[in-house]
């Protein structure tokens, strides 16, 4: 293995951003079909997902990260498609958790988590963050079209409790018209528990999910229908850039938090980069295309030349799509969210 270069300092883009955080999908595959992600009539039988081969192994998944925390990345998400579906996904948390000064957190749909919370914490993962749409049976197959149980997930969210992984953050999307009148369940239910449930605006990622605004339910307009039946009141970040705008229940039951990636655009403090399956990096979600890192790591590059590839990768990059939406300039050809990861 190459020594990691030790003058590696911390990186600003175009917009003076920092890269802070890497998002790695270890996986394109999934066992939901989420109508806002992966919807089925795109993604059925013979859709022709990532061949093994093809894959990034953990070896090359770690010897990229050791780079990344060199060049001052701090948090690593492991995300795919649904990580818990990758064969050995505890041996790369293993790994990964050797590297010094990084958060290592993982999302995931919650319905394998009950089986391997244990080995997850064991290995060295800090946190998990559940996705959760609805706790009715109904509403939550509507948004995922597949027959997994409400409960297996609540028993995945109770097995990370358990291993120590608490709190843990419940991720619900919003589709205004499918779930948002679960809104007020899911916050009934998390209220008191200690895990921290954040609702996240319905994004037009990808160019499969027939994605209209009309179906955006606005934070705002979640707050005040929580804010109606349990009092809220709005609180600092918990850091600079903090993604999720946070609000606490004024009887102390908790918090929530509310992700307004169409109302209000965060690009200006995005410190986000994302490593597809195959090998990919995308400077932002919304990305036309990637910039392929497997193909130096398979021509045997040093980790020099990794370096300044990814210093000029992140000092060009200026995206900020999520602006561009808003004064409806955004591009139209789209990465989808099961590849690039979440
Ligand atoms: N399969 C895992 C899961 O669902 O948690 C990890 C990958 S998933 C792509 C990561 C996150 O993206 C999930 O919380 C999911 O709800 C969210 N997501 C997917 N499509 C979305 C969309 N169109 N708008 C907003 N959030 C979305
Ligand atoms: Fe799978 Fe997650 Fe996408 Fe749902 S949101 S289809 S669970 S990758
Ligand atoms: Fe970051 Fe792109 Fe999302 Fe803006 S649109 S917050 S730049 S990922």
């Amino acid at each position: 293995m190459n020594t990691i270069v030790p003058f590696a300092a911390t990186l600003t883009d175009r917009r003076g951003r920092p890269l802070r955080d890497l998002r790695i999908s270890i996986t394109d595959r999934c066992n939901f079909r989420c109508v806002y992600c992966m919807p089925k009539a795109v993604f059925g039988r013979d859709y022709p997902f990532l061949p093994k081969a093809e894959i990034l192994s953990f070896e090359e998944i770690f010897r990229v990260a050791r780079i990344f925390a060199a060049h001052g990345v701090t948090k690593i998400r492991l995300t795919g498609g649904e990580p818990l579906l990758r064969h050995g996904v505890e041996d790369l948390v293993a790994m990964l958790a050797q590297i010094p000064g990084i958060e290592l957190t993982l999302t995931t749909n919650g319905s394998l988590l009950a089986g391997k919370a244990r080995a997850l914490r064991d290995a060295g993962l800090d946190r998990v963050t559940v996705s959760l749409d609805a706790l009715d049976e109904e509403t939550f197959h509507k948004m995922n079209d597949v027959d997994v149980p409400v409960s297996r997930v609540l028993e995945g969210i109770a097995a990370a409790t358990d291993a120590g992984l608490a709190p843990v953050k419940v991720n619900m999307v919003v589709k205004r018209g499918t779930n948002d009148h679960a809104i007020l369940a899911m916050a009934d239910h998390f209220r008191g528990s200690g895990h921290i449930l954040r609702f996240i605006e319905y994004m037009d990622v990808g160019s499969s999910n027939g994605w209209r605004m009309n179906e955006v339910l606005p934070s705002g307009d979640v707050i005040a229908r929580i804010h109606e039946h349990f009092p809220l009141e709005a609180i600092d970040p918990n850091y600079n850039g903090e993604v999720a705008q946070r609000w606490r229940y004024r009887d102390g039951s908790g918090e929530i938090g509310v992700i307004s990636s169409v109302t209000q655009a965060f690009c200006s403090t995005c410190t986000r980069l994302r490593l597809s399956t195959e090998g990919k990096l995308y400077t932002c979600l919304f990305a036309e295309s990637g910039h392929d890192l497997r193909a130096l790591l398979h021509s045997g590059s040093s980790d020099e030349e990794i370096n300044s590839f990814i210093t000029k990768l992140w000092t060009a990059r200026g995206d900020h799509y999520s602006e561009l939406r808003s004064s409806g300039n955004a591009p139209l050809k789209k990465i989808e969210m099961s590849y690039i990861g979440g």
